[in-house]
């Protein structure tokens, strides 16, 4: 019997159900932390699939999750998701930001194989002209201020059908099934609390994929990324003392001031002679009126590095200018984490092990290069890490299909042929390291 075979066809008979799964998900976008409508049901479908289901404080570290919303705003997603038909079951484990779900496979003796999707929406508002497919069709996004502009309601579809597909060959394969439905990782929040949680810990292969626009020589798969920027994200707040300008400013304690000196100190952070470093304040309020002695300060600010070294080298200094420039105007800095992601780096061998069986067993085209440079940053570079550290291997893979414009823009779709060429990939990888 030919497996990839059976691959290859359930991968195209499941593919219509992807399709209506991801409208679904896609209607009711839903940004990080805020995925519990998502959530719900993907673990729904799981279950009724028949695998094993973690999802709420079983999945995501409580402390490590970053950039969690205010209490306020996830009490209103949550009666938001329960009112647009989440699962009654699921729904509940995820009140609070816990929107992690996984499903598990236990096949015996073999190695463990993760699979990684990501499923939260971005905070887009979406077009409603008609040249926009989702728009003319009826499914564009009915939140207001949240967009799947980036794909990812196309990534949670594509992990149920990769879902789907393994449990027909259940009986072909040795060893563990991990699904790894992640939310929040735009803005690099979530993926660093499931690898706390211990998730990866024993995962011996690991992958993980983002929709990729076509490639020039018309592959359908480019087996790995490198170089995606590590990053940290931070918010800080200075406080000083508020006094009358005219009167006793030499009393007031001036955190504009200390916020300002640090902006311009920030972007004076020597480069570093090993790599790329990038620094950026975003946002900037202070102060609460003309005659008043500014008594706080607000900053949204990032700093990304080539390497995990360099982004830790430009964080470290600029949390010395920051604690200085308080210091200065005697005031106080609190720099609170907001989101992360490392270096990543896809194993070559597994590159090419991935190409191969794309091209030996799939029938599917692979593009001549079979690893490129990632320009922004991605938290799946946490979990590949520590998957990296204990000796497994992994790939963060782009599947290719046609896109309307570049991701995160209020018109961005991609042709559907992705969740097909998806799981393929992920399926027939799964089966090639399960096989025994
Ligand atoms: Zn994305």
């Amino acid at each position: 019997m030919n497996v990839y075979q059976t691959i290859i066809d359930a991968a195209q008979a499941v593919t219509p159900e992807m399709v209506s799964v991801r409208r679904d998900f896609h209607k009711y976008a839903e940004t990080g932390w805020l995925e519990m409508r998502t959530a719900s049901i993907i673990a729904r479908k799981l279950k009724d699939l028949g695998y094993e289901v973690l999802i709420g404080e079983d999945v995501c570290e409580r402390d490590a999750r970053m950039g969690v919303p205010s209490d306020e705003v996830l009490k209103a997603a949550y009666e938001r998701a329960v009112s647009q038909g989440a699962d009654p079951e699921f729904v509940k484990a995820t009140e609070g930001g816990f929107t992690g779900v996984i499903g598990i496979l236990r096949c015996g003796e073999g190695p463990t194989v993760g699979m990684r999707f990501d499923i939260d929406a971005l905070g887009v508002n979406e077009s409603t002209d008609e040249d926009h497919l989702p728009a003319r069709d009826g499914y564009a996004s009915v939140n207001a201020g949240s967009m799947h502009a980036c794909g990812h309601d196309g990534h949670a579809a594509s992990g149920l059908g990769v879902a789907a597909v393994l449990m027909q060959i259940k009986e072909h394969l040795h060893g563990t099934v991990k699904l790894i439905f992640q939310p929040g990782e735009e803005g690099l929040r979530g993926a660093k609390s499931i690898v706390e949680k211990g998730h990866l810990d024993d995962v011996d292969y690991l992958f993980g994929a983002h929709t990729t626009g076509e490639a020039a020589d018309g592959g359908d798969v480019t087996p790995g990324s490198y170089g995606s920027l590590a990053s940290y994200k931070y918010d800080v707040t200075f406080r000083g003392l508020a006094a009358h300008a005219g009167g006793s400013p030499h009393l007031g304690k001036n955190a504009l001031l200390a916020a300002a000196a640090a902006v311009t100190n920030l972007y004076a952070i020597p480069r570093h002679g090993a790599g790329a470093s990038r620094i950026n304040v975003g946002r900037l309020i202070a102060g609460s009126g003309r005659n008043v002695i500014a008594d706080e300060a607000f900053m949204e600010m990032e700093v990304r590095g080539d390497t995990t070294e360099i982004n830790e080298y430009v964080s470290d200094y600029a949390k010395r200018v920051l604690e200085s420039a308080a210091a200065m105007h005697d005031c106080t800095v609190e720099i609170k984490l907001m989101g992360a992601a490392q270096s990543l780096n896809s194993d070559e061998d597994f590159c090419e092990h991935i190409a191969a069986v794309c091209t030996e067993k799939l029938g599917m085209k692979v593009t001549e290069k079979l690893a490129i440079k990632l320009g922004g940053s991605e938290d799946v570079s946490y979990m590949l890490n520590r998957v990296q550290s204990h000796g497994g291997k992994g790939a963060f893979v782009r599947v290719r299909s046609k896109m309307t414009e570049s991701a995160h823009k209020r018109k961005f779709d991609f042709d559907e042929s992705y969740l097909t060429k998806v799981v393929k990939v992920f399926c027939g990888m799964t089966y090639d390291l399960m096989k025994k």
